[in-house]
């Protein structure tokens, strides 16, 4: 059964050819899903064809070397990679967010560097939480002290998804006691700390990095404030998107191959089954549409992209976890053995909700604007 019905919020008809190649990449990358996510090493390969195929440039304008596609097309490619391999899309998200962060908050000659570098097929990442910080990772809590040349940074950031093949690091740090980003080089001033032997998502590899004395150059400090969206508030509900479809899909597969003995009968026939699936599917169009709602908010410049992307979000996570919470019991026995993709949905649908934001930070930012006069 189709997971969407058209709608006036599908991607526009003359990209409909990027959403088939992101359909046949992703075919591939779910071959390759399950033994990344047992040897959680990185999906070099999958993020590699991704590049070549043409997805790193796509969404930034023409005049920076991209396509200039839709929003709504980016949500379509990105549910198609998470529902493939959550992991390869977590990074490439996080990858995509900070060379378009760094191409639109900086003048034209550092954002056609930085433009540059992502075609060349250099690979980025977001350095941001802390580890005093927590969810709020737009608001650092460690200072970065003038020094010859710009600020020296003495702290740490952590879950770096992709951090040990990022080429740039997107890193902010309180600067005269505001928040300042910096497209950061790495160098021996970072070490790696590899905390990374996590649950779900696994093949992020979402490090702790250390910084000892470490130079935020004044050149490399962002200048400008952007009203481009960013493609990781605008992605963040699609990707527990595609991880509730996946989940979706191996509980179909299970309920209906699965003969119960007393019963004679799929567990599918169980009322049980069919009311759960239900609820779920019917959560999963609403989370889809709402996300589709801020891609296409995107797609108008509105500033009301960010606070619907709140909303979205929380969805968004709520109904991967729920989803795939009923897969774990329709999967039985079955569903619990390593062998099963159901126990995999099961632990990468957590992620989302854990991600900044949070769902609660969500819902404490949402409830806030319904209750305050
Ligand atoms: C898979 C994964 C990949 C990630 N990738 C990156 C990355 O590439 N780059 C990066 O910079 N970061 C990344 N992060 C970090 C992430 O975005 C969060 O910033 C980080 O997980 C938050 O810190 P914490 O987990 O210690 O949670 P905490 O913030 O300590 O939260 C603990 C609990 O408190 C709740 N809570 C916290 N603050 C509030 C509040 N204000 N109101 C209500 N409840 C609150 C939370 O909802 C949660 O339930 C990643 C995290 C994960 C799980």
């Amino acid at each position: 059964m189709q997971i969407s019905s058209p709608s006036p919020l599908d991607p526009p008809a003359d990209q409909a050819h990027w959403v088939e190649r992101a359909a046949a990449l992703a075919e591939v990358f779910a071959s390759r899903a399950a033994e990344l996510d047992e040897s959680a090493q990185l999906p070099v390969e999958n993020l590699s064809e991704l590049h070549a195929a043409g997805f790193d440039l796509a969404w930034l304008p023409e005049s920076y070397g991209g396509q200039g596609l839709s929003w709504l097309t980016f949500g379509k490619v990105l549910t198609l990679v998470a529902k493939a391999c959550p992991s390869t899309a977590t990074i490439w998200l996080m990858h995509l967010g900070a060379a378009y962060g760094l191409v639109h908050m900086n003048e034209p000659e550092a954002a056609r560097f930085f433009a540059g570098e992502l075609a060349a097929g250099k690979r980025f990442a977001n350095a941001l939480s802390e580890p005093t910080g927590g969810n709020l990772f737009l608001m650092p809590l460690q200072t970065a002290e003038p020094a010859e040349g710009g600020f020296v940074l003495d702290g740490a950031k952590r879950f770096v998804s992709g951090c040990e093949i990022a080429d740039y690091l997107l890193v902010n740090a309180l600067v005269d006691g505001v928040p300042a980003f910096f497209g950061l080089s790495p160098d021996d001033t970072l070490k790696l700390i590899p905390i990374w032997d996590s649950v779900g998502l696994r093949a992020t590899r979402s490090q702790l990095i250390s910084f000892t004395g470490t130079l935020l150059p004044a050149d490399r400090r962002c200048t400008r404030q952007t009203d481009e969206p960013n493609p990781i508030p605008v992605g963040l509900p699609f990707l527990s998107i595609g991880v509730a479809e996946a989940a979706l899909e191996a509980l179909q597969h299970h309920a209906m191959s699965r003969v119960i003995p007393t019963t004679g009968e799929p567990l599918a026939n169980m009322q049980w089954v069919q009311f759960g699936a239900a609820t779920e599917f019917v959560k999963l169009r609403a989370a889809t549409l709402l996300a589709a709602q801020t891609a296409w908010l995107g797609d108008q410049r509105s500033p009301l992209v960010n606070p619907t992307s709140l909303e979205a979000k929380l969805l968004a996570n709520e109904v991967a976890k729920d989803v795939a919470a009923l897969g774990v019991k329709v999967g039985g026995g079955s569903g619990y053995l390593k062998t099963s993709p159901i126990q995999r949905h099961f632990r990468d649908a957590q992620a989302g909700a854990l991600m900044a934001y949070s769902a609660e930070v969500c819902q404490a930012e949402i409830g806030k604007t319904l209750l305050t006069p």
